[in-house]
């Protein structure tokens, strides 16, 4: 059978089509060519063209369903095409994840933070508002500016409404695409923006703050008053819809996001984990103290807080707090949070870690990735899968194994750890 197989891969791509997409295939005739059984045939463009055509009739359907206008959705996807470029990089996946050290290297360079500075700067009188009317701290709002767009001058080109056109046919995030379009097409009818100029990411983040669609319904403001809510040219409006959106995901006005600590001699490290929540009083009274030395503030003996270790036992320690956790609605990755808050603190003259990063440590490729996983798994760790992402389950599995192994439990993956696992 193997002599059958198609030679471009691509047949996960195939086989993750919509099932009313693949029976317009079966029912055109053009799925029966012989082909392996459990493998489609390759599709032309032209039937690849007319199984889009046929997916954006039924597509328009469920958007007038949805309260679309017909003419809204006709202006909006007049002579839209699949976008292969979309269909590449959805299906990418990283070799490599740079390491934590690295990322906060490019998110926190001195270009950035002097650019930063100068924004700050130049726009005091509307950030002053905007924290009046939010509650929500400035060097926060300009630290996300920063690292979601640069400042508004690299909000991604392509036509929003045409990625997520690509994404709701065809791929692994076909809901996605098509929750997505619907919310633009309701950003378009409201009238805030031309389908032209929606623009943003190939997963359709749009933008100075780079929100999808369904976050800016939400959480966009119109905040010069121009009566449209327009995140791409107006950074009154991009900022405040920032603050907006953030105030409404638990933001506490005038709190820290949390302090680089020193940990003690013979630190539990199973407990440094963002799921594990102790007060800061907790934590104090179990000697973990400020690399700065200072007390914690008085004032702030109750708040909850979990250890961050961004790149394992060996690296830096945070204390983290309730706005650190509010930033990562915007980002759920620990690593973003973390450039931003640390970004902030540039802009006020902090934000220099004083611990060293293990730089040693490379990162570990997808495949030791996945034997990782895998050898986890036939040790009796449960990775609750193999499919070459280190998750929550994957550090809970890695933590098990090297109590058990008697190592420092900070479920961080290292080739060295892996070379354990291997020597078992
Ligand atoms: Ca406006």
């Amino acid at each position: 059978m193997s002599a059958f197989r198609p030679s471009r891969p691509v047949r996960a791509r195939r086989l993750a089509l919509p099932a009313f997409v693949l029976l317009a295939l079966a029912v055109t005739g053009c799925a029966a060519d012989a082909a392996p059984e459990t493998t489609l045939p390759l599709p032309s463009p032209v039937t690849e063209n007319a199984a889009f055509a046929d997916w954006l009739t039924a597509f328009r359907a469920d958007a007038l369903k949805a309260g679309i206008a017909g003419e809204t959705f006709d202006r909006s996807l007049a002579g839209v095409r699949i976008d292969r470029d979309v269909i590449e990089a959805n299906e990418s996946q990283p070799e490599f994840t740079k390491p934590v050290w690295e990322y906060l290297e490019g998110a926190l360079s001195d270009t950035r933070v002097a650019k930063g500075k100068a924004l700050l700067a130049e726009n005091e009188a509307l950030l002053g508002r905007i924290e009046e009317r939010y509650g929500v701290d400035r060097h926060v709002l300009v630290a996300i500016w920063g690292l979601e767009s640069n400042y508004g001058s690299f909000q991604g080109t392509m036509s929003v409404v045409r990625s997520l056109a690509t994404l709701g046919f065809e791929g692994r995030r076909t809901e996605y695409g098509r929750t997505q379009l619907i919310a633009a097409l309701q950003i378009i009818q409201h009238g805030d923006i031309a389908p032209a100029s929606m623009t943003g990411s190939w997963a359709g983040a749009m933008g100075q703050t780079q929100f999808i669609p369904t976050t800016y319904n939400v959480h966009a403001v119109d905040f010069d008053g121009d009566g449209r809510r327009d995140i791409w040219n107006s950074h009154a409006d991009a900022l405040a819809s920032a603050a907006h959106y953030l105030s409404r995901s638990g933001w506490k006005t005038g709190a820290t996001w949390g302090y680089e600590v020193k940990l003690p001699q013979g630190f539990d490290y199973a407990s440094a984990d963002m799921s594990v929540s102790k007060t800061v009083g907790e934590w104090s009274a179990a000697r973990i103290a400020r690399i700065d030395g200072r007390p914690f503030p008085q004032g702030e003996a109750d708040e909850k807080a979990s250890i961050f270790l961004p790149a394992g036992h060996r690296g830096p320690a945070f204390l983290v707090m309730g706005n650190f956790r509010t930033v990562l609605a915007y980002n759920a990755s620990t690593s973003y949070s973390l450039a931003v808050n640390l970004l902030a603190d540039r802009f006020r003259g902090r934000g220099e870690i004083a611990g060293t990063w293990p730089r040693g440590d490379r990162p570990l490729g997808r495949q030791e990735r996945h034997d990782l996983q895998r050898l986890l798994t036939e040790n009796g760790y449960d990775t609750g899968g193999v499919d070459g992402i280190i998750g929550y389950n994957t550090r809970k599995a890695i933590r098990a194994f090297q109590q058990d192994a008697e190592l420092p439990a900070d479920g961080y993956p290292t080739p060295g750890l892996l070379e354990k696992l291997r020597r078992r």
